[in-house]
């Protein structure tokens, strides 16, 4: 096979053509592994060389980088994976995109990695992403911004964007990412991918370095809706590391559905009128008329305390991850600030230089809102917020099996364009913010073009409906047929498809 062949492949058809003989997994790691080392758009902050990037102690939860002699006859068949820098991987560096954990190399590695190299996808590199997560653009990565291989004048979003741009660039079959407002879904809509954010509780959180425990979920990017059910199905699960982590009832079924026949799709009017860009809103009317003619009822429905998720988020993150990144003190993991004069000045140099201007601005939001005085005024009121957030939802999935909205108000926007207004920042995630305050499953997928550039289709369901979501989600896939795909340097044209 060719190497433009080879990278054309989504990941369930080169673990196909791995198991019909035509490819081997050390082709396509070696493949891959030159594409990711050459990457122009800094969508990775480590590359694995080759098998030997093994952690010294392997464990045996851990199976290390590379494609490994007997991967082959395993579910995933060693198809290789870039993995968020935020995840640990055992002697592998494990940063967050953050200066306060540069050369942190963790000793053990994250539950939903270990559990995808064991059903056989090495670790092809780490990715970029915003510090500690925050960000929509992943302007805020200690390593540099990452670029959208769309347009590499602009942003891939965030902040999970190193993983997305990888994938939508053919640097990766597929990636892992995290999304604890929207930086799976987001991401995945701004660079023409797929993004799915599971149920909370569904994928363990064992490992992942923490932005807000209570939010914050694991989740593949992909090149299409068979691919991230293929992954989720290697991840799902309890762990007894993670208190949070629920059973997965049954197993993710791949998807096959053609038609939407009586599938009542709700479109909730408070996230689908102002503030969306025209043309997104006119690619999401679009998608809705395929949906009609594959059957589906579409209907509107109402997310009445919808509007105010963004002011509930950005309360109750903030708070959680003040508390989160108290442990960073220079004490027990990567960077000391040196020249302190004693302990408390260590601290503070350590957190001062340590963090960016993102991170700095939540501690102190965070902290604020949990102060004595304060704490029912913000944190106790955004959980109430949150309770009728989750309960318009509830309420909702009694008429409607999914929700849908367009899973960015924008395209991707330029680089430098939203840093000095974390406002207009924040309302990238208008729409995804409310399904993670209620916990509930969502996919982006890419329904059509603005302006040239990829715009996100976004399907919520209840709790553990992922199978059912992506059914719905594989038949718009394949009626929308979308088949845009940025250019890709030295792979000779390949396609999304
Ligand atoms: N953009 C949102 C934030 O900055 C969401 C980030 C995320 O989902 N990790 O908090």
């Amino acid at each position: 096979m060719s190497g433009a062949d080879i990278i054309s492949l989504t990941a369930a058809q080169a673990a196909a053509a791995i198991s019909a003989g035509e490819l081997s997994p050390g082709e396509l790691f070696d493949a891959y592994r030159a594409r990711a080392a050459a990457d122009e758009l800094n969508c990775f902050t480590w590359v694995a060389d080759d098998g030997s990037d093994a952690a010294p102690s392997a464990t045996e939860d851990w199976v290390p980088p590379g494609p490994g002699p007997s991967r082959g006859a395993s579910p995933l068949k060693g198809v290789p994976l870039a993995v968020k820098d935020l995840f640990c991987t055992e002697g592998v560096p494990s940063q967050s995109g953050s200066r306060i954990l540069e050369g942190y190399l963790p000793p053990y590695t994250a539950t939903a990695v270990a559990r995808l190299a064991q059903a056989g996808a090495p670790l092809l590199g780490k990715t970029n992403q915003d510090e500690f997560a925050m960000g929509s653009s992943t302007e805020n990565s200690a390593f540099g911004p990452v670029r959208n291989p769309w347009d590499p004048e602009r942003v891939p979003g965030g902040s999970s964007g190193g993983s997305a741009a990888a994938v939508a660039a053919g640097l990766t079959p597929w990636a892992l990412g995290t999304d604890t407002g929207g930086s799976i879904r987001q991401p995945a809509a701004l660079c023409g991918i797929v993004g799915l954010k599971p149920t909370y509780g569904a994928v363990s959180r064992y490992g992942m370095i923490a932005f807000a425990s209570s939010l914050d979920q694991a989740g593949p990017l992909t090149r299409d809706v068979t691919d991230a059910a293929l992954m989720l199905r290697h991840m799902v699960g309890q762990d007894p590391c993670d208190a949070t982590s629920l059973a997965y009832p049954g197993e993710i079924a791949l998807p096959s559905a053609e038609r939407l026949d009586g599938v009542r799709l709700g479109v909730p009017v408070e996230l689908t009128g102002e503030g969306i860009a025209a043309g997104v809103l006119a690619s999401f009317q679009a998608a809705l008329a395929r949906a009609r003619e594959l059957g589906a009822d579409v209907r509107e429905v109402a997310l009445p305390h919808a509007p105010h998720a963004l002011s509930a988020y950005y309360v109750l993150a903030p708070a959680e991850a003040s508390s989160n990144l108290a442990r960073f003190d220079g004490v027990r993991y990567g960077a000391r600030a040196a020249g302190a004069s004693d302990l408390a000045d260590m601290y503070t140099r350590t957190r001062h230089d340590g963090f960016g201007a993102e991170v700095r601005r939540r501690i102190m939001l965070g902290t604020y809102a949990l102060s004595s005085g304060y704490y029912d005024a913000y944190y106790g009121r955004a959980q109430r917020v949150r309770t009728l957030i989750a309960a318009d939802f509830h309420e909702a999935f009694g008429e409607v099996d999914f929700i849908v909205t367009p899973t960015a108000p924008t395209v991707a926007f330029h680089l430098g364009e939203k840093t000095q207004d974390p406002w207009s920042m924040y309302l990238n995630d208008y729409c995804t913010v409310p399904m993670s305050l209620a916990g509930i499953p969502a996919i982006s997928i890419p329904c059509g073009l603005s302006e040239g550039l990829p715009v996100g289709l976004q399907i919520a369901g209840p709790v553990f409906s992922e199978s059912a979501l992506l059914d719905a989600a594989f038949a718009l896939e394949q009626a929308l047929g979308f088949d845009g795909s940025p250019p890709r340097s030295g792979a000779g044209g390949g396609t999304n498809d």
